[in-house]
């Protein structure tokens, strides 16, 4: 059972969450906790203001979500319980101080002490919930989730390794055998020499999908503040709907396309082991939420949502070397891969390739790479709209009715076919709200009226990803 950010903001959410695991006790659980709401953030922000050489404002700066801990621990716990949580606060507010210390002194150590500082979040809100769980009358034991998830040395993104499975069983089987209820702190890491690490921001899902998968949980339950994975984000359309069932593969696209509910890589080990993924409402326990399972299980065949990921940027490489060559393709993508820059989508025509990047930070090296191949042309804050479902594998005229929806506004990239349960294109970001709003008004609102074809208007759309956007609006150009 994995509780988000949301689900544990405040003494409220924390009460609601010891209510929901203790409804649960008889099978068993294992719980996971992201940070309390916004401290990661803050964090982050913090480590920033310590690499710019100001690190007493870079401590001071936290006390604010200290002060929330406190207030939680003050309203929920006994007093010896209350007394042993504020001294655990102390001591991190002093490691906290120390390390800010040390990142304004050496900014080269900002990587790996920038997750130790950040994983300061996933273990306050871990042992604030495992006492508020025993003030609930269950056995809960704090563990420290460094130990238990092992990952490479990538900070800020770690990928984990096959050892954290014997590692999370050997930490964990030992609290189930005799009967205590364990509680981690999501989204952190440690390497082989036992350095901290996180999993990328949102990385709690993943966590939770990682310790189900090691210990062949039953069932992985990704508790939020919204009733399962809905027909759109519900940021931008309010009439988005709870989707009942979908399957791993429709859960895996409408997660890397951007639907934040969840962590694009929680799938995968949930597949691994066929452990059914239920997302679940802390705020409306009753509220049955999103069902995710095999692709035989989830009928019926029909569109399931519209996910966006927008900040995303596209090259173009044009070059008539390309006609009927070989070995062309394979020296674009080792250019991407030389300057570890992932690319999402692409498209091909005879001349000329097309690419769609999340991550635009290392273009500036890239690009004069790619130039040696053609000409080059970068466009930036683009937006990727994805429409996913297993109907789309054998339903003739989808993309005919998707465009027809959507003609006024200009788009790009389309990419049909390519994975049977997903149609992929590009608009520019002032357009996606609308072109959002009109498919989901046509494949999901009944009896809707069809929208007027010349009215688009040019409504902002807020983030679909923790990470910042990048500028917005510029076209870069240059001949290769
Ligand atoms: P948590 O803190 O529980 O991990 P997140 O903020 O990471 O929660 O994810 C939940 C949020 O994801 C929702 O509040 C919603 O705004 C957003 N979201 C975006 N797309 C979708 C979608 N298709 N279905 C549900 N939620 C979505
Ligand atoms: N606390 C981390 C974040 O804000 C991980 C998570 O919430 O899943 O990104
Ligand atoms: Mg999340």
């Amino acid at each position: 059972m994995k509780f988000g950010g949301t689900s544990v903001e405040d003494a409220n959410a924390f009460r609601n969450v010891a209510k929901i695991v203790l409804a649960a006790a008889d099978s068993i659980p294992v719980v996971i906790v992201s940070a309390v709401s916004g401290f990661t953030n803050s964090l982050l922000q913090s480590v920033d203001r310590a690499f710019r050489g100001d690190p007493r404002h870079a401590t001071r700066s936290l006390e604010p979500d200290f002060a929330r801990h406190l207030a939680i621990a003050k309203e929920l716990l006994n007093a010896e319980s209350n007394s042993k949580f504020e001294h655990t606060v102390a001591t991190a507010r002093a490691e906290v101080r120390q390390l800010h210390k040390i990142i304004a002194a050496h900014p080269v150590t900002t990587p790996p002490l920038q997750d130790e500082i950040v994983a300061y979040g996933e273990q306050l809100s871990s042992q604030l919930l495992a006492a508020v769980l025993r003030e609930h009358g269950l056995a809960a034991r704090q563990l420290d989730a460094r130990r238990s998830i092992k990952t490479d040395e990538s900070y800020g993104a770690a990928v984990p390794l096959p050892e954290t499975v014997d590692a999370t069983r050997a930490e964990v089987m030992p609290l189930l055998e005799s009967s205590k209820l364990p509680v981690l702190g999501g989204f952190i890491g440690s390497t082989s020499n036992g350095v901290t690490t996180t999993l990328g921001r949102g990385g709690s899902d993943y966590t939770a999908a990682l310790v189900g998968a090691a210990l062949d949980a039953r069932e992985i339950q990704i508790w939020t503040d919204v009733s399962g994975v809905l027909t759109a984000d519900p940021r931008v359309v309010q009439e988005a709907k709870t989707i009942p069932v979908l399957s791993y593969q429709e859960a895996a696209e409408l997660a890397y396309f951007g639907a934040k509910v969840l962590h694009p890589k929680t799938i995968q080990p949930a597949i691994d082991k066929n452990i059914p993924v239920r997302v679940c409402n802390s705020r409306v326990p009753a509220d049955a939420g999103t069902l995710i399972v095999a692709e035989s299980e989830a009928t019926p065949q029909t569109i399931k949502a519209i996910a966006h990921k927008n900040g995303i940027t596209t090259v173009q490489v044009t070059s008539a070397r390309m006609l009927g060559a070989y070995g062309f393709l394979r020296k674009l993508f080792e250019v991407f891969d030389q300057h570890h820059t992932a690319v999402d989508v692409v498209t091909t025509s005879e001349v000329s390739v097309s690419l769609s990047i999340d991550d635009a930070t290392r273009l500036p090296e890239l690009i004069p790479d790619l130039e040696q191949l053609g000409t080059v042309e970068v466009e930036e804050d683009r937006n990727i709209i994805s429409v996913v479902g297993e109907g789309l594998r054998n339903k003739p005229g989808i993309a005919a009715k998707v465009f027809s929806v959507i003609s006024p506004i200009h788009v790009s990239m389309i990419s049909v076919g390519a994975s049977s349960v997903n149609l992929t294109f590009m608009v520019d970001a002032e357009h996606a709200a609308e072109a959002i709003t009109r498919l989901h008004r046509v494949c999901f609102e009944e009896n809707a009226a069809v929208p007027d074809k010349k009215a688009v208007s040019t409504q902002a759309l807020p983030e679909s990803r923790a990470t910042a956007p990048i500028a917005s609006g510029a076209r870069r150009s240059s001949r290769g």
